[in-house]
């Protein structure tokens, strides 16, 4: 009986050690739903090696999101930690652009241009990560951040995968530009907010 039980802490001093150790590196935690995917682009950002990234898959209007936690907005660059959310529920209209009904390439895409978010965010000073954070940005600001979001993404040799994403996305929403979820009802097609493809071979070629 004394031995089972010396037996039994010793295994659970041994789980929590394996637990410890693998939390210890693990920097990216993902539901197995998108892991996989997220991996992958997550391992085209080594300087985000150390840097807590959590992606969430739950019901959001825009088909992916990133932003600082709340509280890392208080906190110095290399303290923060980040929120990626990939919906798997939103309104009809953008239903077929949800990462379970996209392509295998342009899921990696899609998570791609979210990382490069957090690649743009932990640069950025506390002030404007608030101004991030809270959203309070001008239209015109919003398009070049993402056009910008989307070289990041190229950059770390993603360009690929982008380009899958935005050509999928064009294909399926019937349209020239993209603008992003907001703009559906709207109708808005005249800012290359996203990168349309061609721009993105134009990046893609040395
Ligand atoms: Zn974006």
């Amino acid at each position: 009986m004394h031995h089972i039980k010396l037996r039994i802490a010793a295994m659970i001093v041994w789980g929590s050690l394996i637990f410890l150790s693998l939390n210890a590196k693990a920097q990216l935690h993902a539901p197995a739903s998108v892991a996989a995917e997220a991996q992958i682009a997550f391992d085209h950002f080594p300087e985000l090696k150390n840097v807590p990234v959590t992606i969430r898959v739950k019901h959001s209007y825009c088909t992916g999101k990133t932003r600082p936690t709340f509280i890392s907005c208080f906190l110095p660059r290399n303290k923060r930690s980040y929120v990626i959310t990939i919906s798997d529920h939103t309104i009809d209209t953008l239903t077929p652009l949800l990462f379970e009904n996209l392509p295998e390439p342009a899921r990696i895409g899609l998570i791609g241009h979210e990382i490069s978010h957090v690649a743009d965010f932990v640069q950025q000073s506390t002030a404007k990560s608030w101004a991030t954070a809270a959203g309070h940005l001008s239209r015109h600001y919003m398009d070049s951040l993402e056009y910008h979001t989307d070289l990041i993404c190229i950059r770390h040799g993603l360009g690929a995968n982008l380009e899958a994403w935005s050509s999928y996305i064009r294909a399926t929403m019937h349209t020239r530009y993209w603008r992003g979820a907001d703009f559906v009802i709207k109708g808005d097609d005249h800012y290359e907010r996203y990168m349309n493809p061609d721009t993105i071979e134009s990046y893609m070629t040395p």
